[in-house]
């Protein structure tokens, strides 16, 4: 089932939401808005008074009350950093499956380095390997591209395989003008 984009009120997405939980939040009255075309309906249980099966028609993306909270912390798992760097190792160059490619500190943590979206980049084992416990300059492997840390949009549309287009039209129209992704 796909997966429902959440909003808060200032329209800043806030995570991902299974179908149950979009349901939930209907129930209780927190959605605010919806946009975009409608995905098939859910039907629930019979209601006692009329009959008649319960609908609900989900919208895609989905804006909930709420506080309005500055900031959100954007959680860093191999899954979407493989996928910010599109899979490529960014010292050799090659694209690999997910299961071939390990998570490099640019800067070793040994030495310093944080776990952080700036010091982090997919590279493959071989040259994981070799780069070792070195700087890119001393191990004389440049990167090929500067590692960065996603914004809210950009992070949302990394952290799930599957996006829906009118999903992925909210959130490229934040993407930084250098992200290819959308196509
Ligand atoms: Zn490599």
């Amino acid at each position: 089932m796909q997966h429902i984009l959440k909003l808060d009120l200032a329209g800043q997405p806030r995570g991902w939401m299974t179908a149950h939980e979009a349901i939930s939040a209907h129930v209780r009255g927190d959605v605010v808005y919806g946009i975009g075309d409608p995905l098939p309906p859910l039907f629930g249980g019979i209601q006692r008074v009329t009959g008649q099966r319960s609908r609900i028609d989900l919208q895609p993306i989905l804006a909930l009350s709420g506080r309005v909270r500055a900031g959100f912390t954007l959680p860093l798992c191999n899954r979407t950093l493989f996928r910010r760097d599109d899979h490529r190792c960014l010292y050799c160059g090659r694209q690999f499956p997910r299961a071939d490619l390990t998570r490099d500190h640019v800067l070793p943590t040994s030495r310093g380095g944080r776990d952080r979206w700036e010091n982090v980049v997919a590279a493959c084992r071989r040259c994981n390997w070799q780069k070792d416990n070195q700087t890119p300059e001393e191990a004389g492997m440049p990167l090929l591209a500067v590692p960065f840390r996603p914004n809210v949009y950009e992070w949302h549309f990394l952290a799930r395989e599957r996006v829906l287009a009118d999903q992925m039209d909210y959130l490229s129209r934040q993407f930084r003008a250098e992200r290819d992704w959308a196509n």
